[in-house]
């Protein structure tokens, strides 16, 4: 799966001066196999500043050589699907039952008192990223994230992102934590059981069980750990949950959605009560919450704690932060949601664009039109909902594709 991780935190490359071929080692040599020519240019600049940054010149002769651009990351890459997936089909995908046993069978795993107790993340939210992110650590990719990355890289398209990783990545080499070998991971990079990105791997990950080591790819409790200590400093707020279904009234303002952060109590006010009749905690009725309404008024309703928001700082996504508490609310024994997820309709990549270039045309700022459906097109879609007199969820569906073309 594509996956956006915010904690990109970029490492190591800094402004460097242009290196001439004449200073250059002619690092190309080094390569060792004949590569195009694109990917051994880029190989020339990137020899030297990985160099640049300290990396031994040993470590990278030896690490980098045949090293050639991996056909499969460049078609991953490049793949755009023509249909959107549904929010609904997508929950219902990641949420099957299967995975339910499988996620409440490892609640019990020993290591989790300790890592509830140092960062304050309950064990299902960590059990819903862990079946996210690789299926409780059964796929969790084996593609060679050094090759992985040096080919995002001379493809150019993400290119420091992709540098700063990959010299992350040879430096996890170098401290020893890992060998080359074993250095195994997404298309994209994304390495172990909780698919850390190098640079989050070399700043966040942590030895949870205890033998001196950081694995994240062989052992649960650091890969576990890892992710609570990358959800802790995201913001994770100890003692309070992620999120709670709501009813809504009729007549409510769902231009409401992704709009103020308030209380529990101030919902209530407007109408919006919990799904499940319960009470909320009293660190909950403290907390500012987002309304969320993840397939539009029709569908069903959340107020979005802080912790959601944390979530996504492991992926900047709604449907995958949705997906992680919908998991642990039903691992820690909760049943399903109480309004189902309606029949939505995938969306073609040109219905998307043609309806944020309507946006445009009317004069609303729905952002670039890439077919891309973020807060900016969804915030653009309420004011033009709300200036049509139709509800304002936000919510791109056919009619109103057709109604905006109109
Ligand atoms: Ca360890």
């Amino acid at each position: 799966m594509h996956r956006r991780t915010l904690l990109r935190v970029a490492i190591g490359v800094c402004a460097l001066p242009a290196v001439s071929f004449a200073q250059s080692p002619r690092a190309s040599a080094r390569l060792g196999v004949i590569a195009e020519a694109y990917f051994t240019g880029w190989f020339e600049d990137f020899y030297v500043k990985a160099a640049q940054t300290g990396l031994a010149r040993s470590l990278l002769d030896r690490e980098l050589a045949g090293l050639s651009p991996d056909p499969r990351v460049s078609v991953l890459d490049a793949r755009q699907p023509e249909f959107a997936r549904p929010v609904g089909d997508y929950i219902k995908g990641v949420t099957g039952e299967g995975r339910i046993v499988a996620g409440r069978n490892r609640r019990a795993l020993p290591a989790f008192a300790t890592i509830e107790q140092t960062y304050g993340v309950p064990r299902d939210i960590l059990l819903g990223v862990w079946a996210m992110e690789s299926g409780f650590g059964a796929q969790q990719g084996d593609m060679d994230v050094i090759r992985s990355l040096a080919t995002l890289a001379a493809a150019g398209r993400r290119r420091d992102w992709a540098e700063g990783e990959l010299i992350a990545a040879l430096n996890i080499i170098a401290a020893g934590h890992i060998p080359r070998a074993q250095l195994k991971g997404s298309w994209a990079g994304a390495m172990g059981q909780t698919q850390m990105l190098p640079s989050t791997y070399i700043s966040l990950a942590v030895d949870g069980d205890g033998d001196g080591k950081r694995d994240i790819w062989n052992s649960a409790p650091d890969a576990l750990a890892s992710a609570a200590h990358l959800l802790a400093q995201g913001g994770w707020r100890r003692g309070e949950g992620w999120a709670r279904e709501v009813v809504l009234p009729a007549g409510f303002d769902y231009g409401l959605s992704e709009g103020p952060q308030q209380t529990p109590g101030w919902w209530l006010a407007k109408g919006a009560r919990r799904a499940d009749r319960g009470s909320w905690s009293s660190a909950d009725s403290q907390a500012l919450c987002t309304l969320l309404l993840p397939s539009g008024a029709a569908g069903p309703a959340f107020l979005a704690l802080p912790n959601h928001f944390a979530v996504r700082k492991y992926n900047n996504s709604l449907a995958y932060a949705l997906g992680v508490g919908l998991l642990a609310d039903r691992f820690a024994g909760g049943g399903g949601l109480v309004t189902p997820w309606p029949q939505e309709t995938p969306l073609s990549l040109g219905d998307r664009m043609a309806a944020q270039a309507a946006l445009i045309k009317q004069g609303y700022n729905p952002g670039p039109a890439d077919g891309v459906v973020g807060l900016g097109t969804r915030q653009a879609l309420r004011a033009w909902q709300k200036a049509h007199g139709l509800p304002a969820d936000g919510y791109l569906s056919p009619a109103v594709i057709s109604r905006l073309k109109g």
